[in-house]
């Protein structure tokens, strides 16, 4: 009976649909964004800084990380933060790189006071619960105020994240001695995470790649090839 009544009170409402949910998501919400899933997230790791990316941006994906950063809604990056490292665990590249420092990309203070919460922390957070890598929040700090980067050139970008990262005093003090994966919600051209590493490397520390829930799309990527489709169609799902 109490257990009944608690129930009641404890239960919410499915932050993407607003339905009454028991856990975190209802359950079509959660089928639709578990489908959104690449079939192989290691896909576009290659390269100076190789990426592992959860998803493709775009449906239930992208409508879930607006909701995580502007609706309040931390739980969200802590649900999809265990689903990266699931897949991180299950791809070929976790059998070479037993020992990570995970640093999460930082908001800057103004920013992280107005949200509560950094989004790819509580990721990064989850993503080394199921890894056992170890974090470091404060790997990186941002300095300067940026511009959100929607509808900027590439070359507006780097001019508007220029100086906007430094390493964090920890760093500075003592280098880390694994290579740094470096986590983040959305990867659109990588202009974020290449100055970050940049200031990462310019002190001797090793960098890994990227880790992202979600992958914009790029002209190249649709030239490329069909494999990045989501594992399953939502069209499949009742
Ligand atoms: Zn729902």
């Amino acid at each position: 009976m109490l257990k009944g009544l608690l129930s009641v009170f404890t239960r919410s409402n499915c932050p993407l649909c607003h339905r009454a949910a028991a856990r975190c998501l209802c359950g079509d919400c959660l089928r639709q964004l578990q489908s959104s899933q690449l079939k192989n997230c290691s896909e576009f790791w290659r390269g100076d800084l190789p990426l592992f990316a959860w998803g493709i941006y775009g449906g239930q994906l992208k409508r879930s990380l607006a909701v995580l950063k502007y609706e309040n809604c931390p739980q969200l990056g802590e649900l999809m933060g265990c689903w990266l490292g699931k897949a991180w665990l299950n791809s070929p590249i976790y059998a070479k790189t037993k020992k990570v420092t995970v640093v999460p990309i930082p908001l800057h203070p103004k920013k992280l006071k107005q949200r509560g919460y950094n989004q790819a922390e509580l990721i990064a957070r989850s993503f080394c619960r199921l890894t056992g890598y170890s974090l470091q929040p404060q790997g990186l700090e941002r300095v300067r105020e940026t511009k959100a980067l929607y509808g900027l050139s590439v070359e507006q970008r780097k001019d508007n994240l220029k100086s906007a990262f430094v390493v964090g005093k920890d760093f500075q003090r003592t280098k880390p001695r694994a290579p740094i994966l470096l986590i983040d919600d959305i990867y659109t051209t990588g202009t974020t995470v290449t100055e970050a590493s940049k200031k990462l490397i310019s002190l001797g520390i090793q960098v890994l790649g990227v880790a992202a829930l979600s992958k914009t799309v790029t002209i190249a990527d649709n030239k490329n090839s069909r494999k990045n489709q989501p594992k399953k169609k939502l069209k499949n799902i009742k």
